[in-house]
């Protein structure tokens, strides 16, 4: 790390496990898949057990005052490790960070894989949030995109869960998969309910397939076009806020006792490339193949393959990719987050604090808001910006890249371009 934590914020540790037994082939994570039983999976790992320690080592050292808020292990499917792997891993967590009493301890689990018995275990550990990849519930889809798993099974893994004292159970659902219509979707929608999740991730499909070439198996045909996905949004909102969730930032929706809707309630709501967060992560330390570190406004990513990543852990440390914030990247982030978050900026604010004339730092930008207030998708005054109705709410996104410095300048004139359209919403 370049600089020495000076804040009293607690870390949060975020470590990727990048294993799955299977590819879903909507899949946009870093992962490579294996069989668990094969003797290159067995070495595989150790080398992640291994890498893992020795960051965790390595990170600690450099620290003056290691103590933990929040712990999240991602994927990959993390609990593609054995209980031996998951005790060595929390071990040497314990060993090098000073735990807080109320850490948050989550993990992204696998309902096709994970039993009863592992999360007694996960348990034991100290996890008391999971998060579930639930996607959707139709068969037909399920088999377009590789990944089967009955209501069943996530209901079992669901109530073993609560019964065993998970604070926390979060849904991840997508829409904008093969074969999904409105009335697929409505059940979807009723099974989620029932299951009474705290918390409901509900993303869109990016379909990158010059990146995400498994996407490629899907038919053009198949996918919901544009309005019909836009309805199949619409309905999500309309379900869920029916029953009692909160639409919260850009694609989440919360039980109004759960952290994100508190910290929605308290504005201490941010977004990370983890998604909507509760603002106890302001500085993030990323474990494993690809994970990204925040500190907090230098970002530094690890090298993306298993083999990259472990060399820098038997060679030397230290020759991480980074990227360092300017003044005007700050800024940006802040006013970005904010309409993220709420929906809402206020440009004279930031002008204060940052000691700038708002009007002509952002005349570029206000000049590429135009076509949004035209549209009536948002508004402008006294150096405010607000979102305007539903619309304006669903385009979050797009009222917030008018002050993207990094977008080039001809986006604005012709449309978002089809990749990044996908990711609108
Ligand atoms: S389990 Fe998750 S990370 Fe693994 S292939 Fe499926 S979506 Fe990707």
């Amino acid at each position: 790390m370049e600089t020495q934590p000076t804040s009293d914020d607690p870390l949060s540790l975020y470590f990727h496990v990048p294993f799955c037994e299977s590819l879903c082939f909507y899949c946009g994570c870093t992962k490579e898949i294996r069989k668990r039983q094969d003797a290159t999976t067995t070495e595989r790992v150790q080398r992640l057990i291994h890498g893992l320690k020795k960051e965790i080592q390595i990170k600690a050292a450099k620290l003056q005052n290691p103590k933990v808020g929040h712990i999240h292990f991602g994927g990959g499917t993390p609990t593609f490790l054995t209980r031996e792997e998951w005790s060595s891993i929390t071990k040497a967590i314990h060993e090098h960070f000073t735990i807080d009493d109320d850490c948050e301890w989550a993990l992204e689990v696998d309902p096709r894989s994970v039993t009863p018995e592992d999360l007694g275990f996960l348990r034991q550990l100290g996890f008391r949030r999971l998060s579930l990849g639930v996607q959707d519930f139709a068969e037909k889809v399920q088999k377009a995109v590789n990944r089967i798993q009955s209501f069943e099974s996530v209901q079992t893994i669901v109530d073993t869960a609560r019964d065993l004292g998970f604070t926390s159970i979060n849904f991840d659902l997508i829409y904008g998969l093969p074969f999904q219509t409105l009335e697929s979707m409505d059940q979807t929608l009723t099974q989620v309910i029932t299951l009474n999740p705290d918390r409901i991730a509900f993303y869109r499909l990016a379909v990158i397939p010059q990146i995400f070439k498994w996407q490629k198996s899907f038919l053009q045909k198949d996918l919901p076009e544009g309005k019909d996905s836009l309805a199949l949004q619409l309905k999500a909102i309309e379900r869920f806020t029916t029953a009692g969730y909160q639409f919260i930032g850009l694609d989440h929706f919360a039980k109004p006792d759960d952290t994100l809707a508190h910290a929605l309630r308290h504005k201490h709501l941010t977004r990370n490339f983890q998604g909507m967060t509760s603002g106890r992560d302001r500085l993030i330390l990323g474990f494993g193949p690809s994970a990204i570190s925040a500190w907090p406004n230098t970002y530094f990513q690890n090298p993306r393959t298993l083999d990259q990543w472990s060399s820098l852990y038997t060679i030397n440390y230290g020759s991480v990719k980074s990227c360092t914030l300017s003044l005007d990247d700050v800024i940006r982030r802040q006013l970005i987050s904010d309409i993220y978050c709420y929906g809402d900026v206020s440009l004279e604010s930031l002008g204060q604090e940052y000691h700038f004339r708002y009007l002509e730092y952002f005349h570029a930008d206000l000049l590429r808001l135009e076509t949004l207030l035209r549209d009536g998708l948002a508004q402008y005054s006294a150096g405010q910006v607000t979102e305007q109705g539903l619309l304006g709410r669903l385009l979050r996104r797009v009222i917030a890249s008018s002050f993207d410095a990094y977008l080039p300048p001809d986006i604005f004139k012709t449309g978002l371009p089809r990749d990044k359209a996908s990711q609108v919403g």
